[in-house]
C-alpha cells in the first residue's frame, strides 16, 4: 500500500500505465485494470478526511479488492493571505526559540568558572575539559546544568508548545475559512498482493 497524491487534471490512464509498469518490474505481476475506482461525489476537507474515506471504503487492505482515489482539498496549498493572528504566532514562536537556544548557550555548562564541576546524580567531580557540549555528566550521562537553568529551559519548552498548538489551531481555522482557495487534488491508495 502507498499514498499518492495527483493534480485534479492529471491523465489517469499515464499514471495507471506507469504504476502497472512499476509493479511488474518489482515483481508483482503489475497492476490490474478497472481495479481503481475514481469516486468523484465528495471533495473531502483535507488530505486526512480523504484517507479516512478510502479506509471506510475499505481500499487500504492489501490484496485484490478494490482500490479507490477520493478528491480532497489540499490546505497546504491555499493561495492566500495569512491571517494576522496566525503571523503573530509564528513571530512569538520563532522569537521563543531564538531566546530558548539563546539561554541554552549561555548557560552551557563549560561557560563556568570553575576548575571542577560537580554532577549532583553521581557525585562526581568533573574538569572542565571532561564536560561536553551536551551538558551531560561523562560518567552518568545525567544532565549536569543547574535546576534552576533546567526549570528554565522547560519553561520555554512548554511556551514554544503552547505557542505551537495555538497555531495549529489557528492555521485549521484560517484553513476552514479559505478551503475554497486551496487546490482539489486526488488521493490514491493503491494496494497490490505481496
Ligand atoms: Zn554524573
Amino acid at each position: 500500500m502507498c499514498e499518492v497524491v495527483l493534480d485534479k487534471d492529471e491523465d489517469r490512464n499515464r499514471y495507471l500505465a506507469a504504476l502497472d509498469d512499476d509493479l511488474c518490474m518489482e515483481g508483482h505481476g503489475g497492476y490490474p485494470s478497472g481495479k481503481l475506482h475514481w469516486v468523484s461525489g465528495t471533495v473531502y476537507p483535507d488530505y486526512d478526511a480523504a484517507k479516512e474515506a478510502i479506509g471506510r471504503m475499505g481500499g487500504t487492505d492489501s490484496g485484490f479488492d478494490d482500490d479507490y482515489a477520493v478528491p480532497f482539498r489540499d490546505v497546504n496549498g491555499i493561495d492566500a493571505k495569512p491571517s494576522a493572528k496566525m503571523t503573530a504566532l509564528e513571530n512569538r514562536l520563532a522569537a521563543l526559540r531564538a531566546k530558548r537556544a539563546e539561554y541554552v548557550a549561555e548557560n552551557h555548562v563549560n561557560r563556568r568558572q570553575s576548575a571542577l564541576v560537580g554532577c549532583a546524580e553521581c557525585g562526581s567531580k568533573v574538569s572542565r575539559a571532561y564536560i561536553r557540549d551536551d551538558d551531560r555528566c561523562p560518567v552518568c550521562e545525567k544532565d549536569m546544568r543547574s535546576d534552576t537553568v533546567r526549570k528554565r529551559v522547560s519553561s520555554f519548552d512548554a511556551r514554544i508548545r503552547d505557542a505551537g498548538k495555538a497555531l495549529s489551531k489557528e492555521k485549521k481555522a484560517w484553513g476552514v475559512r479559505n478551503a475554497k482557495k486551496a487546490p482539489v487534488k486526488w488521493l490514491v491508495i493503491p494496494t497490490w498482493h505481496v
